[in-house]
């Protein structure tokens, strides 16, 4: 049986993949079952973070790779946080304070100047040297204040229009119906099936 390795160690990343993938052909691993592979995201761009680590995972593993950077662009702030999204306000910074720190940014931005939007790129090495590189955007705005309890990260201040609700107010389901990270796996699904 063929093997996919999702290049994260995020258990909540690989299964958001995983339920994603739905029911495959091959058996899908992450690095919590390589642990000895530490891949430190020093991109300039998601694309350029994505590509690095599938690169690596599928040169130290001898399998095909997929790995994806994500992060949040806001219009009001010149496309900040971007790549810095997970550690806006400090190395190890909580969700909460990530949060806190972009809405204190943002605190004189009116409501309908709050335009942002989740990035996601996601790379698919193999490791013959073939590699896909595709990207999914989801837009929004960002709340005056967080708004609901499910999700991740800055779920709880994006609002999305379409649905009505910020995304810590949908399902999981909802949500990786419309996610960033599910349109650039829709993108990417073809050449996984027809080269895994
Ligand atoms: P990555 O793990 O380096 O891709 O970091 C992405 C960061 O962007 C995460 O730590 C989250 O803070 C944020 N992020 C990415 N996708 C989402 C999402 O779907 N909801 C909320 N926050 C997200």
């Amino acid at each position: 049986m063929s093997t996919l390795v999702i290049a994260t160690k995020n258990d909540g990343k690989y299964s958001e993949f995983k339920k994603m993938l739905g029911p495959t052909s091959f058996e899908i691993k992450s690095l919590q079952n390589f642990p000895n592979i530490e891949i430190r995201e020093t991109g300039s761009s998601f694309d350029e973070n994505a590509l690095m680590k599938a690169k690596v995972v599928a040169k130290r593993v001898g399998l095909p790779a997929m790995a994806d950077d994500s992060g949040l662009e806001v219009q009001a702030l010149k496309g900040e946080p971007g790549i810095f999204t997970a550690r806006y306000a400090g190395q190890h910074a909580a969700d909460e304070d990530n949060i806190k720190k972009l809405l204190n940014k943002l605190r004189d931005v009116p409501s309908d100047q709050r335009q942002a939007r989740f990035v996601c790129s996601l790379a698919l090495v193999f490791p013959d040297g073939k590699i896909f590189l595709k990207k999914g955007i989801l837009e929004g705005f960002i709340t005056l204040k967080p708004r609901g309890t499910e999700g991740f990260g800055y779920d709880p201040v994006f609002f999305v229009p379409a649905l009505g609700k910020t995304l810590s107010e949908v399902s999981a389901d909802e949500k990786n119906r419309i996610s960033h990270r599910a349109k650039a796996l829709e993108k990417i699904k073809k050449h996984l099936f027809m080269y895994i």
